[in-house]
Formats: structure tokens, C-alpha cells, sequence
């Protein structure tokens, strides 16, 4: 469980994450939609320690990984990276590392395993996002679509309890799409705890559990995705999804 309180968050004199309060249940698929700008990025990295909230608190499983002056420690963050995994709209592949290298890099580093057994779990997660044939390939031999599944294997390798999406595939061409949403639906049909930003609102409509509109730095709405695309109470909400659907 994730619970956030009061998060806020300033990069210089601007203000971008205005007091976020938001609590995600084990289980729950929640999406993150709003119009560029909004701090849906910022929001995510600050849940997995890529930012340092301004004030408030992120706790994860109960834990705050933040010391109360607000900095993180290597070791601490170490272990949330074990318990969040994350996914980027630019897939943040080592490019001199095969898929597989990839994906057992970080198993070796942060969750201290031997090579053999890392390479056992990343064949594992490889054949589960379907890229069995493509373990030896390096990144510039993967289409887009593939790329992103390997990215989806390494941070499932870490075996989170928690997954997040940042606009997984924005970055791919419309062909490519529907490849990466099917593992992101498998990972849902298993019951993984995760939290997706995405500007795909048909696949929002169908795996949220709930769907939470951002701008300018606050939660303005947030619901169940029918009441949230078909009857959005307020007038911010009901613009952006006029513009998006
Ligand atoms: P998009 O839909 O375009 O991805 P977003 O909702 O994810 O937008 P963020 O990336 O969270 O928005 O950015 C929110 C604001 O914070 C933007 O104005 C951005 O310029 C600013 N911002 C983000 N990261 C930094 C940073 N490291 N330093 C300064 N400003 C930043
Ligand atoms: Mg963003």
C-alpha cells in the first residue's frame, strides 16, 4: 500500500505538486490522467524516490523512506527499489547490455544475486512479457514495443509489489501499442498493485479502478472510470475529457 499525504513539491520558486493526498490499496489499479504540466511525472518519481518531496510524507507498505529532513539514504532507497518497480515512456535501456544483461543487472546490484540466479529470473520475466526469442538482442536490434516489454521484465525481476507507468507507450508507434498493454492487462488480471499515467483513456476506462484527474499541481476529481469519462462532476475535468476522448 502506498499512502501519500500532503505531498507537495517546488522546483525552484515554482510550485509544481500543490498537496497530494492519495492512498492506494493492495491490488488496486489506479490511473493518473491530466494535461501536460499537471505533475503526473513528478507525482510518481516522488513515489519512488527519483524526487525529493518540498514536505509531506510518501509512505510505502507503511514505511517512510525519507529521513525527517526529507533526504534519502542509498541503502534505503535500495530497498524501495525492491519494492516499487518503475517503467518510463523512454525505455532507459543499457544499450552496450543485451536484453537479458538488462534485465539482470539491477537483480545482481540491488538484490544482491549471484549471476546464475539472476539469469534464471530474467528468463522467467523475458518469456512472460513474450520475448523469449529475444533475450541476446541488444536494444537497437528490439522494435519499440519490444524494448518496452524488456524494460517491463526488468522491473518485474525485482519482483515489486507495486508497479509504476509513466505514459509506457507514448513513445511507440500505433502498431506497437497494443503489445505492451497486453502485459500491463496480464500483470492486472494477476492482482499487481499498480499505478499507470496514460493518455491511452479507453485502456484507462477498462484496467483503472480508479481514475484520478491532475492539474496544475492538485487532484481536482477522482472516481470510478464510468462516472470519471461519462459524468465528470467538475469543469476542469469535463473539458480535458471532452478534448481527450
Ligand atoms: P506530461 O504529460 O507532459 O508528461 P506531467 O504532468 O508529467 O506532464 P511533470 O513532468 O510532472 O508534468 O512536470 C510538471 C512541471 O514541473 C512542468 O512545468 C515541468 O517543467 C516542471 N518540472 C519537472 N521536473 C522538473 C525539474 N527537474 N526541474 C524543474 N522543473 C521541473
Ligand atoms: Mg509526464
Amino acid at each position: 500500500m502506498i499512502k501519500v499525504d500532503q505531498l507537495h513539491k517546488s522546483f525552484g520558486i515554482h510550485e509544481i505538486l500543490k498537496g497530494i493526498d492519495l492512498t492506494v490499496h493492495q491490488g488496486e489499479i489506479v490511473v493518473i490522467i491530466g494535461p501536460s504540466g499537471s505533475g503526473k511525472s513528478t507525482l510518481l518519481r516522488c513515489l519512488n524516490c527519483l524526487e525529493v518531496p518540498t514536505s509531506g510524507t510518501v509512505k510505502v507498505e507503511g514505511q517512510n523512506f525519507a529521513d525527517p529532513s526529507g533526504r534519502y539514504h542509498e541503502k534505503r532507497v535500495a530497498k524501495l527499489r525492491t519494492e516499487i518497480g518503475m517503467v518510463f515512456q523512454s525505455f532507459n535501456l543499457f544499450p552496450m547490455m543485451t536484453a537479458i544483461q538488462n534485465v539482470m543487472a539491477a537483480q545482481i546490484k540491488i538484490r544482491k544475486k549471484s549471476p546464475e540466479e539472476a539469469k534464471v529470473t530474467a528468463e522467467e520475466y523475458l518469456k512472460k512479457v513474450g520475448l523469449a526469442e529475444r533475450m541476446h538482442h541488444y536494444p537497437n536490434q528490439l522494435s519499440g514495443g519490444q524494448k518496452q516489454r524488456v524494460a517491463i521484465a526488468r522491473a518485474l525481476a525485482m519482483e515489486p509489489h507495486i508497479m509504476l507507468f509513466d505514459e509506457a507507450t507514448s513513445a511507440l508507434d500505433p502498431e506497437l501499442v497494443g503489445e505492451v498493454l497486453k502485459v500491463i492487462r496480464k500483470l492486472a488480471d494477476e492482482g499487481m498493485t499498480m499505478i499507470l499515467v496514460t493518455h491511452e483513456m479507453r485502456f484507462a476506462e477498462e484496467i483503472g479502478d480508479r481514475i484520478i484527474f491532475m492539474d496544475q499541481g492538485v487532484i481536482v476529481e477522482e472516481g470510478k472510470p464510468d462516472d470519471m469519462f461519462n459524468a465528470p462532476k467538475h469543469e476542469r475535468t469535463k473539458r480535458f475529457i471532452n478534448q481527450v476522448l
